[in-house]
């Protein structure tokens, strides 16, 4: 059993925690960090390449975003490119043709408004008309071999990169921490029960492996940091909405990602065609978006550990009454619950996969089992409201931070852990090494 002191401790073996493990073993002097992750391989829940929709997120194509939010993104998407970039040949970042499609004549001008808004920040985007859309995807552009008859419109390229395995990438951010920090220990089949004040830790933290004492603790466990940050008194005014997102297959049907544009006053993001990294014969759609009482998805229990973080009150209870009062959120939740019902789930879905592929069957269509993760959306108890984004609760004077990431948290992965590793050093008085991270990976320029 180790009983092991560490300067650094990061909870959470899933692209958050394997980011910040390279962040500091490659551009920090903090020598003794230790990863702990409860499973017995990296990346198994919302970081694997099933779990999630494997896109990297731009702000191009994502019409949930402001301008000001989407340019944000792409700032952290790009410092994947460029971690990519400088580690030479890979097998996690792909390149497929990707657009946001309108269709019929109100969604076609909101997206033409959309696109001159974006084109100064996104100037590689174009602008499609139906002819363009059916070269680059026949199946979106024609029904029954001719055009559609309803207008179409897109703001994509076929330039960029737009796929990311974030499994694979989570391990290679801890195979190129080994290289730069051999003292990097990663220990697999070890939950974090509890993390604890103690005497010589200043924190310790007990496993079924042993006792890990450090002096910085970020936990990086996606729902189970909100539960963590509780059982030490923090961030009491937020409590975890578990959103469910499955996939349906069907055969290679896209040459690359088509997004549709998103109803403003949905929560969720809006059903997309991507294709399917780990099964490249296949196209995938999804996800869609499932209320559930855990918070992993297939992993058989969690519900306890839901009901503690959803720290039931009188707010909650209003959030939630809110979202079912509004009549378009109410039957937007009531249909992702029938997606998943067998018997009327195909006939549904399908009619929401025809937006993209006209010619859909149903018999193309096949639900994804055991496929699709869970996002940790937080429940902000003082605004009264759903809060879409990521959260970071960090108490101040102590050396903890408590990351909770729903989507675009792959995406945002080494934008995070150039904050928390700037902060860690910033307590610890450990050198970070932010103009070498920001010549590599940000052009030079800090991250705002
Ligand atoms: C359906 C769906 C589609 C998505 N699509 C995209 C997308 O296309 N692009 C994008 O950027 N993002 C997407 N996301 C979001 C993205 O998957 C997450 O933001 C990201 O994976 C979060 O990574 P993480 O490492 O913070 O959390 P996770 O991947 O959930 O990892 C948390 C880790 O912590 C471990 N853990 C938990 N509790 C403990 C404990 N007590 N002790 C030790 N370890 C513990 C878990 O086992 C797990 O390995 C999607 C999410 C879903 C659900």
């Amino acid at each position: 059993m180790s009983d092991k002191h560490f300067e650094v401790a990061i909870v959470g073996g899933g692209i958050s925690g394997a980011a910040l493990a390279h962040v500091l073993s490659s551009y920090t002097d903090i020598g003794s960090i230790v990863l702990l992750e409860k499973y017995d391989h990296l990346a198994p829940l919302n970081s694997s390449a099933r779990n999630n929709s494997q896109t990297l997120h731009c702000g191009d194509i994502e019409t949930n975003y402001t301008l000001e939010k989407a340019l944000r993104v792409r700032r952290q998407a790009s410092m994947i490119e460029h971690y990519a970039r400088i580690h030479g040949e890979n097998d996690f970042l792909f390149r497929y043709p990707k657009m946001v499609l309108a269709v019929g004549e109100a969604e076609c001008e909101t997206l033409a408004e959309r696109h001159e808004t974006f084109r100064e920040g996104f100037p590689y985007m174009q602008r499609w008309d139906a002819r363009r859309i059916a070269e680059v995807e026949p199946a979106v552009a024609l029904r029954g071999g001719h055009p559609r008859s309803e207008p179409l419109l897109a703001s994509g390229t076929t330039e960029d990169f737009s796929a990311v395995n974030y499994g694979r990438l989570t391990e290679h951010f801890v195979h190129t921490a080994h290289q730069a920090n051999p003292g990097l220990e990663v220990v697999l089949r070890a939950p974090a029960e509890a993390i604890e004040r103690d005497a010589d830790g200043p924190y310790a933290i007990d496993t079924p492996q042993g006792r890990y004492r450090a002096d910085f603790v970020v936990t990086a466990a996606g729902a189970h940091s909100l539960l963590m940050a509780h059982r030490m008194g923090h961030g009491l005014d937020k409590s975890i909405l578990p959103v469910a997102g499955s996939f349906y297959h069907t055969p290679r049907l896209l040459n690359g990602k088509v997004y549709t544009l998103q109803n403003p006053k949905l929560p969720f993001a809006a059903l997309h065609g991507d294709p399917d990294l780990v099964e490249p014969d296949k196209t995938r759609f999804g996800p869609t978006a499932l209320l559930l009482p855990k918070l992993e998805r297939y992993t058989g229990g969690t519900y306890l550990d839901f009901w503690r973080t959803l720290r039931l009150d009188g707010t909650v209870v209003r959030v939630f009454a809110g979202l079912f009062r509004d009549r378009d959120i109410r039957n937007y939740i009531l249909r992702n619950i029938a997606f998943e019902i067998p018997g009327i789930r195909k006939r549904l879905f399908q009619r929401d996969v025809q937006r993209i592929v006209p010619d859909i069957t149903r018999e193309q269509l096949q639900f994804a089992h055991r496929i699709g993760g869970l996002r940790p959306q937080i429940i902000d108890k003082t605004a009264g409201k759903l809060s879409l984004g990521e959260s970071t609760i960090q108490p101040p004077d102590q050396r903890l931070i408590f990351n909770i990431t729903p989507s675009p948290g792959a995406t945002t992965c080494l934008g995070n852990a150039y904050r928390d590793a700037g902060e860690i050093c910033r307590q610890l008085g450990r050198r970070f090494h932010r103009q070498r991270i920001e010549d590599d990976l940000l052009e030079g320029r800090p991250l705002d």
